[in-house]
């Protein structure tokens, strides 16, 4: 499947980054119309996956996070990238209310986040080298028009 755009965006891990970030990703898919919610949705799970790039891959220390999106006539696929801490067991992490900073009163809700508002996500880590995490959307509400 070839995209109809594409767009790369690489910021500083700095939690004024989360919302420009999610702002960003907004902007590029507005251009296929999909609905406030559906626009909504991607906006909270961009927030999530920087954040968690930001607080756990790069623990608030300086570093780079790369947002890549690939937009297709009626669906997008957004990557979030950082090359930071890295997570040991992904399936763990990925669990529902599991959390690595429960003293930071974290929820351990993001990736059930990134879940529940994408169609997929896929969670690529490696300890040390960082963390990939693809996320993909269909929005049902573009081809109803
Ligand atoms: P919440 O998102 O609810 O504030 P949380 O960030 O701990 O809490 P998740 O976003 O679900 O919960 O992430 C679960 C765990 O996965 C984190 O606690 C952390 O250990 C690990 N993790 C997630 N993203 C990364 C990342 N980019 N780099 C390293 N570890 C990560
Ligand atoms: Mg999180």
């Amino acid at each position: 499947m070839q995209p109809i755009n594409e767009m790369k965006l690489e910021f500083s891990a700095k939690s004024t980054n989360e919302s420009f970030a999610r702002v960003v990703a907004a902007a590029f898919i507005s251009q296929i119309d999909p609905t406030i919610e559906e626009m909504a949705d991607v906006k909270t799970a961009v927030s999530e996956a920087v954040t968690n790039a930001i607080i756990h891959g790069y623990e608030n220390s300086n570093g780079l996070v790369k947002m890549n999106c690939r937009l297709f006539n009626d669906s997008v696929e957004i990557t979030i990238v950082d090359e930071g801490a890295g997570i040991g067991d992904v399936v763990l992490a990925r669990q529902p209310m599991y959390t690595s900073k429960p003293e930071m009163e974290r929820s351990g809700m993001g990736f059930t986040v990134m879940e529940s508002f994408m169609d997929k996500i896929e969670v690529v880590s490696e300890i040390g080298k960082g963390t990939s995490v693809v996320m993909f959307k269909t929005f049902n509400s573009v081809n109803e028009k």
